[in-house]
């Protein structure tokens, strides 16, 4: 008798999930609580899946051997509740689909940059021909690709709800960017938790793997103690040199391992000091799979960049429109703002995932000439600057940027970088920047 799989969620991640197993001649169902999107279904039905939606069937759910759970179910609803109370095996479809290959898996994880560091490791190793796919948060699901391709690695993003399902994962490259608060109502506001979390990229690494991690962030530094592996461990940080990983200068990144390189920071595609960790931990995973350094530099001078993080978008009359959407917790906000090298007016809020502001308020004083605060409810924000910069309400992206552009000169710029995530106003993030830049081609 075929293994029964049951997978909860209808989106890239489960639908991935349900092709996979088939081919792996599982009997399947897929079971979602909301409405699955037509192209999914249609996928579904083509590959004769079983599936609901707007409900989950216990009944059903429960014959299975293990569930398969995306990773936007929270851990706190009936279904997953149930389960567990049941003793049901619950995994990620990362878990799942890394039992069908045999790839090099670099893996990265982080609070804030996986995306842009996925992208841009994924870049370089097409550069160096590498027969490489694209899994996890980004593009198609992880398991999708297993099914569909022979790729021999995947750069893979993994957040920490698709860690915490995860159990004899291994990557042979982890990489962990930094550590901050985001997401604490997934995690009962317990900080130790989510940091936890995220430190299980390590598990399972053996002596054949190596460890990524950002030296400059004492969180993870507190916790390295802990990680038992035998992975090689390298550093890297924009504050100290170290032997083993990589550093940046005022000038320079240089990297050790292997033999040295080294790159000046103006020549890097991505500007700004989060980014000089991103291309600085993206060339060290380089240097780690043997690339040429010429290969890594035209890598990093060349690469694009990512939608909705720090875009560049036009300049009108002399104003540079900026979209950050993507920043949706206090520290990308951070890390944009720092970079801001003219006047700027900010266009933030949205939902407040429990935001601290404080740590804003110097680089608000120093670089803010006004905010543009839009969001259903945006008291929080007049509560944390009201008596630093002049603040202006907005209720949808056309009335905001029109707002921004009242506000800002010739030579300054207009930054959305909300801090905030998008659901009040907008269907999601990428919704949001979308409407920023439609609304700034109108003016
Ligand atoms: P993630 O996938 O972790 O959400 P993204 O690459 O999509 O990260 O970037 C999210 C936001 O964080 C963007 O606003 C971006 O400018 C900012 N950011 C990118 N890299 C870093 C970093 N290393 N540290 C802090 N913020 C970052």
């Amino acid at each position: 008798m075929n293994k029964k799989i049951s997978i909860l969620g209808g989106g890239e991640s489960g639908v991935g999930a349900a092709i996979l197993a088939q081919k792996q001649g599982f009997e399947v169902f897929l079971s979602d609580f909301g409405l699955i999107q037509d192209k999914y279904k249609t996928v579904l039905n083509n590959y004769k899946i079983d599936w609901e939606e707007k409900q989950h069937t216990k009944e059903r759910i429960q014959i299975a051997d293990e569930v398969i759970k995306s990773p936007g179910i929270p851990d706190n609803s009936d279904i997953i509740q149930y389960l567990k109370a049941i003793e049901k095996p619950i995994i990620s479809e990362i878990e799942f689909a890394a039992r069908y290959t045999n790839a090099k898996k670099i893996c990265i994880t982080g609070s804030n940059g996986k995306t842009t560091v996925t992208m841009l490791i994924y870049h370089i190793l097409q550069k160096a021909n590498f027969n490489v796919g694209l899994g996890g948060n980004v593009g198609q699901s992880f398991a999708l690709q297993v099914a569909e391709n022979d790729f021999d690695y995947f750069v893979i993003e993994l957040s920490s709800f698709q860690l915490d399902y995860m159990i004899d994962f291994k990557a042979d490259i982890a990489i962990l960017l930094n550590i901050t608060p985001d997401h604490l109502d997934w995690y009962n506001y317990n900080f130790s938790l989510y940091a936890e979390s995220k430190f299980r990229i390590a598990q399972n690494q053996d002596e054949s793997c190596f460890f990524l991690y950002n030296a400059d962030d004492q969180v993870i530094i507190d916790r390295l103690k802990d990680i038992k592996s035998n992975a090689t461990k390298l550093p890297f940080s924009i504050y100290s040199e170290n032997k083993l990983g990589g550093y940046a200068t005022n000038t320079h990144l240089k990297i050790n391992h292997h033999n040295p390189f080294e790159m000046n920071i103006y020549e890097l595609a991505l500007q700004g000091k989060h980014n000089i960790y991103n291309s600085l931990v993206a060339g060290i995973s380089a240097k780690i799979l043997d690339i040429k350094n010429p290969i890594i530099r035209e890598s990093l001078a060349d690469f694009k960049g990512v939608e909705h993080r720090l875009e560049k978008f036009i300049k009108v009359h002399g104003i540079l429109f900026i979209n950050d959407s993507k920043s949706t917790n206090v520290n990308s906000c951070w890390y944009a703002l720092e970079s801001m090298d003219k006047k700027t007016v900010w266009i933030a809020g949205g939902i407040d995932k429990g935001n601290d502001y404080a740590m804003l308020k110097d680089l608000v004083k120093e670089k803010v000439k006004a905010i543009v605060a839009l969001g259903k409810d945006n008291q929080k924000i007049h509560d944390a600057f009201g008596d630093i910069v002049e603040i202006i309400d907005a209720t949808s992206m056309e009335e905001a940027v029109k707002a921004s552009y009242f506000l800002a000169r010739d030579g300054e710029i207009v930054l959305l970088s909300p801090a905030c995530a998008s659901f009040d106003l907008f269907k999601n993030y990428e919704d949001r920047g979308r409407q920023f830049k439609q609304a700034v081609r109108k003016l």
